[in-house]
């Protein structure tokens, strides 16, 4: 018998908007911030259970909670409107979605400034490349925690191998979508004698190396700040090996500083430091979930459900009438550190890095 789909255990609409706010065709919240980037997750099943991410016993939504590409669609339609010009898939593990390729092409028929995806790297072979090429994708995102196969095991709870990541790395480079991403969470205990290895691999393939601090969105609770390696750190390791220096940011939204090789090798290293250089001032994003949670922080503790909404023929009008709404209860920031932080209910898997 089918069981009932899971209910998000908050009211499921977000409260009215001042009616200024659904005059002027954009996305602002009541801190002076405007939304120009989706994250949409289109799953939450992963094929690994990063131990900063998820539990081996973390349970799935039933298939039917998830929302469909014509729904995720929809959404995406509706933050067009709204000023929306870049878009994420994420996940979960966004290679798993099984019409992920609809949802790719259905985006690059929209003008979108960027169709970007993360992945784990773990599932992508040239001919999977080259139509999400042809179809729009702009970029890829890696997701890359040690170069040490006896670790990527223990990280991932995963058979991939590191040598299938990189060679998933290549299979992006060769098939013309724009220079990939890698992301590394640094973890105290875990990676962190391995920066400058990453930055050597930077150098040596030509590429953009993220750190992540370790943020406290892992479904297993083990955060704490003393796992949390700062930026500081993570360029004081990298700089006993090669020296480097910050560039001018282009990008007044951007989450990473961004540094090059003093010598002028290729290779760049980013360092997004939410933890201990949170930039939610400059935040202009919003997430939904693969089930229709819209959260406007990553670190919501509302959200607003808008499935009910899609599946009760609600027009394109009214999901913008809800993305308005939605935005402008974002929080002004996400607080870690303060007494009265609080973890989401949710892991990251579960609401779309
Ligand atoms: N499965 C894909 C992947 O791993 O690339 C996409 C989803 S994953 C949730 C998106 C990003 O979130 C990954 O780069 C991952 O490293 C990052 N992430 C997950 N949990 C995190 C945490 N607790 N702190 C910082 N980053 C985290
Ligand atoms: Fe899966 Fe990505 Fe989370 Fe790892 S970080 S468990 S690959 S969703």
């Amino acid at each position: 018998m089918d069981q009932p789909l899971p209910q998000l255990d908050q009211p499921t609409a977000p409260p009215p908007a001042p009616e200024a706010e659904h005059q002027h065709g954009a996305l602002h919240d009541a801190h002076g911030r405007t939304i120009h980037d989706l994250r949409m997750s289109i799953t939450d099943r992963c094929n690994f259970r990063c131990i900063y991410c998820m539990e081996p016993t973390d349970r799935f939504l039933p298939k039917r909670a998830l929302l469909s590409a014509s729904e995720y669609i929809m959404i995406v339609d509706a933050a067009i409107t709204l000023g929306v010009r870049k878009v994420r898939l994420t996940g979960g593990e966004p290679t798993l979605y099984p019409v992920l390729d609809t949802i790719i092409s259905e985006l690059g028929r929209r003008n979108l400034d960027d169709i970007a995806m993360t992945t784990n790297g773990s599932l992508l072979d040239p001919t999977r490349a080259a139509r999400w090429k042809a179809a729009g994708l702009t970029r890829l995102t890696f997701s890359l925690d040690t170069l040490r196969e006896d670790r990527m095991t223990s990280i991932t709870r995963s058979k991939t191998r590191v040598s299938d990541v990189l060679r998933s790395i290549d299979i992006a480079a060769d098939s013309g979508l724009a220079r990939s991403k890698i992301n590394v969470v640094a973890m105290r205990g875990l990676n962190e004698d391995e920066f400058a290895d990453f930055a050597d691999l930077a150098r040596e393939r030509d590429l953009d190396i993220r750190f992540i601090e370790f943020m406290p969105l892992d479904s297993g609770r083990s955060w704490n700040p003393g796992r949390v390696v700062s930026e500081s750190e993570i360029i004081e390791s990298i700089e006993q090996r090669h020296g480097l220096e910050q560039r001018d940011s282009q990008n007044l939204h951007s989450t990473s500083r961004d540094y090059h090789f003093k010598d002028g090798a290729p290779g760049r290293i980013g360092v997004i430091a939410s933890v201990t250089r949170p930039f939610c001032g400059a935040c202009n994003r919003l997430r939904v979930t693969a089930e229709g949670a819209v959260r406007p922080c990553l670190f919501s503790n509302t959200e607003w459900d808008i499935r009910p909404l899609l599946r009760s023929g609600g027009s394109h009008d009214d999901i913008v009438r809800f993305l308005v709404d939605s935005v402008w209860t974002k929080q002004a920031g996400h607080g870690i550190g303060r007494d009265d932080f609080k973890q989401p209910d949710r892991g990251m898997s579960a609401i779309g890095g």
